[in-house]
């Protein structure tokens, strides 16, 4: 079996993944981040921006009409102290938008903003802003959702090498079709199509456990007792992003979970930070669901209100990990 390159939906994805990739490169390059701090004062840079305002664009070219429901909006580079950053945006997105006046780049990224659907797509333009900063993992995550399910994914990985993919500097792009496996290509040059597959390990102390880089995205206590509780002997590994995602479709891991951390216990997902990275996962035959076992409700618009936390695991794992988070959840009342 191989990918439906041909697909509108690949070839989409693919040119929007390799034009991030090379907008979010060439505003690093130049150290043009001009970062910003959003209301829940997570950081926000021009390349978040300029990525989003590209997406606005090809999907109207592509899919116009579909809602695009994505993390960013114009708001703030529409006043006048935004005039500066949003000149910046239009410089990084002539190559992709030619002509384009700032008006226009508010209004692409604004095509983003749009209301969830029966059909639509997801995006997050730069997922991991903070390890983009940092030099660490980032990703541009997409989703297209049917009904309440997702039917197709893509990650642009920048800065990830998986196991045989290891060209230095070339990235990494996943497709993920739904019942067509979940495929891995170099990102930033052609390269062949590889069908990626989850860890087949069945001895659970010796999984690999990823996690969040951001101690403020994840319950270090719950994380440990549930370690312990398994017998999980290495210490997880911290990346930002679905970065997590694709290690772990790839076979590189068998487990990520986020119970929601200590000082936001009420916290639910976004669905841009979530759906297309647990279809690449399910697709390359892992299991994702909530942190009771139900599985991810994507009809709910932005927020997945209906479902609290997140497991993924190589499927294998998948039963072991639910019992050992309901007993954390009993043991650490907080
Ligand atoms: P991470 O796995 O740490 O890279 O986080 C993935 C995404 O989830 C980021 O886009 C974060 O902004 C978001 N996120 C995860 N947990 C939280 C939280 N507790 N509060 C705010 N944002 C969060
Ligand atoms: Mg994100």
């Amino acid at each position: 079996m191989r990918p439906d390159l041909s697909s509108s939906q690949a070839v989409f994805a693919v040119e929007l993944l390799r034009a991030s990739a090379k907008v979010a490169v060439s505003v690093k390059a130049q150290g043009a981040f001009a970062v910003h701090s959003k209301e829940d004062h997570s950081p926000v840079t021009i390349a978040d921006m300029a990525i989003q305002a590209v997406a606005g664009c090809l999907i109207d070219r592509y899919f116009p009409g579909v809602p695009l429901v994505a993390e960013e909006n114009a708001t703030e580079l529409r006043r006048p102290e935004g005039a500066a950053r949003l000149r910046e945006i239009v410089r990084f997105t002539r190559e992709f938008i030619p002509g384009a006046s700032p008006e226009d780049i508010c209004d692409r990224i604004d095509r983003g903003t749009s209301k969830a659907a029966e059909v639509f797509w997801t995006l997050d333009p730069i997922d991991g802003t903070k390890g983009y900063l940092r030099g660490g993992q980032y990703v541009t995550a997409l989703a297209l959702i049917r009904n309440g399910k997702v039917e197709f994914s893509a990650l642009g990985c920048p800065e990830l090498a998986l196991p045989g993919h290891e060209k230095p500097g070339a990235g990494v792009i996943l497709l993920a079709i739904r019942e067509r496996g979940c495929w891995a290509s170099p990102l930033c040059q052609d390269g062949p199509w590889e069908r990626l597959r989850v860890s087949s390990c069945r001895d659970i102390t010796r999984a690999r456990i990823l996690d969040s880089c951001d101690p403020g995205h994840k319950n270090a206590e719950k994380n440990a007792f549930i370690r312990n509780t398994l017998g999980i002997v290495a210490e997880p590994v911290a990346m930002d992003s679905q970065a997590k995602h694709a290690t772990l479709a790839s076979g590189g891991a068998e487990i990520f979970s986020r119970t929601p951390p200590r000082r936001d216990p009420a916290y639910c997902e976004k669905i841009w930070d979530v759906a297309p990275g647990a279809f690449v996962i399910e697709e390359a035959g892992g299991c994702v669901t909530d942190l009771s076992g139900d599985p991810i409700d994507y009809g709910t618009g932005n927020i997945l209100k209906n479902n609290h936390g997140f497991v993924a695991t190589n499927g294998v794992f998948h039963g072991q990990m639910l019992e050992a988070i309901r007993e954390a959840v009993a043991a650490l009342r907080e």
